[in-house]
């Protein structure tokens, strides 16, 4: 053994212990390495596993917070906010935003409260949070955005219409937010006539700023019969469904019988006659409608469902803004033609 070691006092001694030490200190840091990433990795899948059992809001204080987690605890908040469980969705995101101090780095995750908040229908809340973003970060057009929409949704259009200046200073088209401010707020004034706001309503009609399908909704709310002699035919898919679904007693037969589009319209609904020449509405389920009552088929009638052209989301209630995504006047009308029910008792209107 004496002759494999060097003695103490031979300088390869001191060479051996050194070699030694680094071999030793190399061993401990990859063993304490791998323990430490094994750590983790078995916190995430408890942790997960934990939120998958249990109200989570309420056990969110005794799980350690890790900076790894982050991310895939972000992802898990915006799919609970997906599947509508808002509450688990904002006890996440509240435990993740008290853990992280500096602000660029939990920005993106205060938007997302802020919007799963207005999704939960907490408007006064989301607008703390937006307006918190907003102090740090002028100029997130996002959050200003969201902001809008907050302040619409609570009737506050005049402080809507602030954060428009803004978003039009960060370069944020801002042309269909402000018409629909003004389409709100000319309809929520109580100081001026209905017959004054119906031909202001027809002065918008004038223009491709307002959405066809919304004015032409507020001027039937108005005054039904005084509406026929404003419908652009050529819309008239725009405005199928409320078309459809107005009382017999609404339809003025005189305008409806001038034009081949409305007069189909009315064919495929059984009101008017069927005629011998063949008349097109060019809106596809009303031309297979009247064809199929000519041929002798009955007992048919429209359903209709919503859908968000950005979103691609499907709703049976008609929108002015998705309520999935927030969109403005991004619905498309889809028809079904059904059996016929018994008397329908309502309207759009
Ligand atoms: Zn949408």
């Amino acid at each position: 053994m004496d002759k494999i070691l060097p003695s103490s006092d031979d300088p390869l001694f001191s060479i051996f212990i050194i070699i030694v030490l680094v071999l030793l200190t190399s061993v401990v840091s990859y063993l304490m390495g791998s323990y430490k990433e094994e750590r983790k990795k078995r916190s995430l899948e408890s942790f997960l596993g934990k939120i998958d059992s249990c109200v989570f809001s309420l056990d969110m204080d005794k799980i350690p917070f890790e900076a790894s987690l982050v991310s895939p605890l972000s992802s898990l908040a915006s799919s609970l906010a997906d599947r509508g469980e808002y509450q688990r969705s904002i006890g996440l995101y509240l435990h993740l935003i008290k853990h992280i101090g500096d602000f660029s780095k939990k920005e993106y995750l205060l938007e997302s409260l802020g919007k799963t908040y207005l999704k939960a229908g907490f408007l006064q809340r989301s607008e703390m949070i937006f307006l918190e973003i907003l102090h740090k970060h002028p100029r997130n057009s996002e959050s200003l955005y969201y902001l809008e929409v907050v302040y619409e949704l609570l009737g506050e259009y005049d402080k809507a219409k602030e954060t428009l200046i803004p978003l039009k200073t960060l370069g944020v088209s801002a042309l269909q937010l402000e018409s629909n401010l003004n389409l709100l707020t000319l309809l929520k004034k109580r100081d001026i006539s209905s017959s004054k706001k119906f031909n202001m309503l027809v002065e918008y009609l004038k223009t491709s700023d307002y959405s066809y399908r919304r004015v032409v909704q507020e001027l039937f709310r108005l005054h039904t019969k005084r509406s026929w002699a404003f419908i652009d035919d050529t819309k008239a898919h725009l405005i199928l469904d409320i078309l459809w679904l107005l009382p017999t007693s609404n339809l003025n037969l005189d305008i409806i019988s001038k034009s081949d589009i409305l007069k189909s319209i009315y064919m495929a609904r059984a009101i008017l006659p069927l005629e011998e020449s063949t008349v097109k509405s060019d809106i596809f389920v009303i031309d297979v409608m009247v064809s199929a009552l000519k041929s002798g088929a009955n007992e048919m009638d429209l359903s209709f469902s919503y859908l968000c052209k950005r979103c691609k989301q499907t709703s049976p209630i008609s929108f002015n803004r998705c309520p999935q995504c927030y969109a403005l006047d991004s619905l498309s009308i889809k028809e079904n033609i059904t059996k016929k029910q018994s008397p329908r008792g309502y309207s759009l209107l």
